[in-house]
């Protein structure tokens, strides 16, 4: 089929996922048809880096043929088969078991989903669930932070911080909060604040919250490690310490959302062991298969397992692909090539300090305000060169940059003006190179085409 045709049934037939549907009908879709490594192929012949990884989940890059084998081999064996009424089969146990290895010591069981969503669906019922086994009933309310991400069911959106998707369609779970997040240059760099204390002052503000709801209504604190979706917000350094000090005091769950940190995107196995967080449960999807089959799940710790296994009886919630036997197979798979290749320890030791060397450089870019970098998540501020403050919102100074990426053959992803990659783990030093050099590229071409826009 041709592009144009694509297109038009495309256009005719298909509503994506976060789009204005009557503006991409006007412009047209992208045909990505093939892809290897950290390149995917347009039905125009164009090879475009990929430094997004997919939606930050393409972690062993494309085209994987080990992962091809182990979808394969398990859809021959056995294509289906569900984890309900006393079943379970090998791959859901195999990965069951590979999981709470990899996780941290307290952490011995897992609930599979189908996606982060549904991992934070879960994880709500069963933060709920714990507390009341624990005869503490009214423990509900749950903190999270403004312009978190947490998946798009009812449930993830709720949890999650972003206003306009508050905005549609009704109201939102009940007890569900959100306090500041720990976006030193985002919140406007506080006037007279420096990134520390402006972390600390991010805790304070959570304990705050804990005080106004009383600590007796609480249940727990969910958090992403490093914002993904937000804007790649790697939080000042003082603000992990603080909140687990505030956390302390409190008689409250952490809930840690590793769909994006987790499986080696700071350089560990999961951001809590960067950031030494020790969660009660932690979300997990996306890099778990390396994106090629969905599947996700909830870490659960002693702590809230012991409860609901010793106490609890039945837990009513649970889903048809729960721990799909091909989705965990090659969930399975993507774990040991990880580990068999070194993955997380490259991206800790050597890619990781690399791409942060190499990124940093764009800082002096008159257009970029700052240029941070954790592992292999980064993240650009667009400025105004006159001012060296942000650009008017509805110039789309971001929307304007990421267009000319894709024209160069990159996708780094927009947030606002804020410009956002999380590449393939595999990335090797000349791919961050030539990253770098695209992204440099692109740059100029925004400054040369608003400078344009200016003078018109
Ligand atoms: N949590 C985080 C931190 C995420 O980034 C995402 C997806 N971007 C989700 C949850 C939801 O995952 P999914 O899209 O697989 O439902």
């Amino acid at each position: 089929m041709q592009t144009e045709t694509y297109r038009q049934l495309d256009r005719d037939h298909h509503l994506h996922p976060f789009t204005d549907f009557k503006a991409l009908g006007e412009e047209g879709s992208r045909i990505v048809t093939h892809a290897e490594g950290i390149y995917i192929h347009d039905s125009e012949g164009n090879r475009i880096l990929d430094a997004m990884a997919g939606l930050w989940c393409v972690n062993l890059g494309y085209g994987r043929q080990e992962l091809v084998e182990a979808a394969t081999a398990q859809l021959h064996e056995l294509p289906y088969y569900n984890n309900f009424f006393k079943s379970t089969h090998p791959p859901a146990v195999k990965l069951a078991e590979a999981l709470c290895r990899l996780a941290p010591a307290h952490m011995n069981r897992v609930f599979f989903t189908g996606s982060g969503s549904e991992a934070n669906d879960t994880m709500l019922r069963m933060v709920r669930r714990y507390w009341a086994l624990e005869g503490k009933p009214d423990k509900q309310w749950v903190i999270a932070r403004e312009n978190a991400y947490h998946g798009s069911t009812v449930a993830g959106m709720s949890l999650g911080g972003m206003a306009p998707m508050h905005a549609q369609g009704g109201p939102t779970v009940p007890r569900i909060t959100h306090v500041r997040q720990p976006y030193w240059f985002g919140e406007g760099r506080p006037a007279g604040q420096d990134p520390e204390t402006f972390g600390r002052d991010c805790a304070a503000a959570l304990e705050a919250k804990i005080q106004e709801l009383g600590e007796e209504n609480v249940a727990a604190f969910i958090a992403e490690p490093v914002q993904g979706a937000g804007g790649a917000i790697i939080p000042p350094e003082s603000y992990w310490p603080a909140v687990k000090e505030v956390l302390a005091r409190y008689d409250i769950l952490l809930v840690v959302d590793e769909v994006i940190c987790g499986f080696g995107r700071l350089g560990e196995w999961f951001g809590s062991v960067h950031y030494d967080l020790e969660p009660d449960l932690m979300p997990i999807a996306k890099g778990l298969s390396s994106g090629y089959l969905p599947i996700g799940g909830v870490l659960v710790g002693d702590r809230v397992a012991e409860t609901l296994i010793e106490r609890g009886g039945e837990f009513f919630h649970g889903f048809t692909y729960s721990g799909h036997p091909v989705c965990a197979a090659v969930a399975l798979q993507n774990l040991e090539l990880m580990q068999a290749e070194g993955i997380v320890e490259r991206v800790r030791d050597d890619v990781g300090p690399y791409l942060a060397e190499r990124w940093a450089t764009l800082a002096d870019h008159p257009m970029v305000g700052e240029a941070r970098s954790l592992g292999l998540i980064g993240a650009l501020e667009l400025v105004d060169p006159a001012t060296g403050e942000r650009f008017p919102k509805p110039l789309g100074a971001g929307t304007l940059c990421r267009d000319i990426c894709l024209d160069l053959g990159l996708v780094m992803r927009s947030v606002g003006d804020t410009m956002i990659i999380s590449p393939p783990l595999i990335i090797t030093r000349a791919e961050i190179d030539e990253l770098v050099s695209l992204a440099g590229e692109a740059l100029d071409e925004t400054a040369r085409r608003l400078a344009a826009r200016e003078q018109a």
